[in-house]
């Protein structure tokens, strides 16, 4: 029996995106008495899809890429079942996607191991070089990374090694790939993001299906998507298998206060509505939490909850999905293929979702190719209008957007090669719908929940799933994780944690780090500490002097 089991046996939680579902499936499993209220009608938060129009179209608010150091979500996906073939994990993921790079003048280049890395970023052999260097810093670094790289922004950090061309390539891919975008992501988040990339351990096994033998995903290979739109291929058999389990839900209802003795949480309120349990976890949006907190402000300055006022300085961040829906279907000379519009002005990136979806699901009414798509960056200004997407009506958004991939040459030769030299612009656009809850107006955009991401400086404020309040915790992707981004990843892991915090038999699983960067980034400490130079930084230096000492002798 775990330590909370005693005095916790119901507990109350507050939003059912990833996270709280998390927490709750633990918990649940564990013979706990659980609880779920959603401001929304539907589970899933940022990661959740819909059919909104008449002909029956699918839309998402999201990306729903998943890397192979998604092990917590992968473990879970395997305890859900899909069907009564198997669970989510066998059935519900997409092999990988192929992962290439689409300058508007050059070839598309494509992501084929470490040493494929100077031509997919067009980067010349000098510039691989000091482009390695800084990211080697990055990996090599554990305190130096979390306190100091983390205030700086990783475009420019890499900026004075590259050229131009080089440079807004590399940066191109912050936005599809990190989530962040370039304006705001940090050395630290990118350092850690590529090094577990490239590096993490286990692999993940797939067993053979339709589309051919077993397969394996493991460090370098590129991500996996669903097989269907993300609520009916991962909410609708969660929530289902969640009831089976004994959790309760209670739709469009929203949090509004917590009530505080001092010591422990004493009531929580939906409005009028008072709601008790032994145990709360918040697994809601991080500037939400703030506003809840400020309600009641000896909460509000416990540690870790005093966290979220300077988590959210830098306000929400903007990150417009849409999809393009053509009457004929559009081939590629690539199995699933992921696209990053590398010179587009609003960072745009996009895929197929045809080629990875099973062929069953209905892509809408005489939609025979739908791409779906994200602006990563809203702060650049557009081809047409020369405004940052944050200040384009829709219709200018909308016609940004179809400029920009039509201006881009590499995407365009892809498809005239699969499509007997038919040009895109060919291709008749029938439809272009943008996830409804993103609202333009003259004062910017927002949406109906402000998002989150990872930024410069935000490292120092994550909150940790425990908090002081013995009955109080929180999950969410924007809690302090192994995975240290702003993912299904960090939001599943949190979610473990919380519950972990309220019963030790929770399993949680590690981050991979390889021995020899646990090695020098462990020296790198030390150096951190007496304030020298970065560990590479220090042997190129010693390396410099002792050859200067050579030549003097
Ligand atoms: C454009 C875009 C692309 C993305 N691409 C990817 C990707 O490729 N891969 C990846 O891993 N991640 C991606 N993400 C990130 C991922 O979607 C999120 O990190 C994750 O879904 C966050 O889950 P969460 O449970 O922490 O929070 P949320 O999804 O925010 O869930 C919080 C829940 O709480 C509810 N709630 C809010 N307020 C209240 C209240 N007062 N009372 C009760 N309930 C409340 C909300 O309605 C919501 O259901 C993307 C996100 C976006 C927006």
């Amino acid at each position: 029996m775990g330590a909370g089991f005693e005095e916790m046996k119901s507990i109350v939680i507050f939003g059912s995106g990833i996270a709280g579902l998390s927490a709750a499936h633990e918990l649940a499993q564990l013979g706990y008495s659980v609880t779920v209220y959603e401001a929304t009608d539907q589970a899933g938060g940022f990661f959740r899809s819909a059919r909104l129009g008449k002909d029956n179209m699918p839309t998402e608010y999201s990306w729903h890429g998943m890397g192979p150091w998604y092990h917590n979500a992968f473990d879970l996906m395997q305890k859900i079942p899909f069907s009564e073939k198997g669970s989510i994990y066998d059935l519900a993921l997409s092999r990988p996607v192929d992962f290439g790079i689409f300058p508007d003048t050059a070839k598309a280049q494509f992501y084929a191991g470490f040493k494929s890395i100077p031509k997919m970023f067009r980067m010349n052999t000098r510039e691989f070089i000091t482009w390695s260097y800084v990211m080697l810093k990055a990996w090599t670094s554990n305190n130096r990374s979390t306190s100091k790289y983390d205030k700086l922004n990783a475009a420019q950090t890499w900026k004075p090694f590259l050229k131009d061309t080089a440079y807004k390539t590399w940066r191109s891919c912050f936005g599809p790939w990190i989530g962040s975008d370039w304006s705001k992501v940090s050395l630290h988040t990118t350092g850690d993001f590529f090094r577990k990339q490239l590096t993490t351990k286990p692999p993940h096994e797939h067993k053979a299906d339709h589309e051919g033998p077993a397969w394996t995903q493991e460090a370098g290979i590129g991500w996996l998507l669903f097989k269907g739109p993300s609520s009916e291929y991962l909410f609708t058999p969660w929530i289902k298998h969640l009831k089976k389990m004994g959790v309760k839900f209670y739709w469009e209802k929203s949090l509004t206060k917590l009530e505080f003795d001092g010591t422990t949480i004493t009531s929580a309120f939906c409005g009028d509505d008072k709601i008790q349990g032994d145990g709360y976890i918040l697994a809601i949006n991080p500037f939400i939490t703030a506003e809840i907190l400020s309600k009641t402000p000896e909460l509000e300055k416990q540690e870790q909850l005093k966290l979220f006022k300077p988590l959210i300085q830098g306000g929400p961040h903007i990150q417009v999905s849409f999809r393009l829906a053509f009457s004929e279907e559009i081939k590629f000379p690539r199995k699933r293929t992921a696209v990053v519009v590398s010179d587009s002005e609003f960072n745009l990136t996009l895929f197929a979702v045809e080629q990875v979806w099973d062929k069953e699901v209905d892509l809408g009414q005489n939609i025979k190719s739908l791409w779906t798509g994200t602006s990563c960056i809203s702060s650049a200004p557009g081809k047409i209008y020369h405004k940052p997407v944050n200040n384009c009506t829709k219709e200018e958004f909308i016609e940004e957007v179809t400029a920009q991939i039509l201006s881009c040459g590499a995407l365009n030769e892809l498809i005239k090669e699969a499509n007997d030299g038919k040009e895109l612009r060919e291709f008749p656009i029938i439809k272009i719908e943008v996830w409804h809850e993103w609202k333009f107006s003259p004062a910017g955009i927002t949406s109906l929940q402000p998002k989150w991401v990872n930024s410069t400086n935000t490292q120092a404020f994550l909150p940790a799933q425990k908090t002081p309040v013995s009955n109080l915790f929180l999950a969410g992707a924007h809690t302090k994780t192994q995975a240290q981004v702003w993912s299904i990843e960090g939001a599943v892991e949190s979610g473990r944690r919380a519950a972990k915090a309220i019963d030790d038999r929770v399993g949680v699983l590690n981050q991979y780090q390889p021995a020899w960067i646990k090695f020098l980034s462990g020296i790198d400490d030390i150096l951190f500490t007496i304030k020298a130079p970065q560990l590479i930084d220090s042997i190129l230096i010693s390396l410099i002097l002792l050859i200067i000492i050579y030549l003097l002798a």
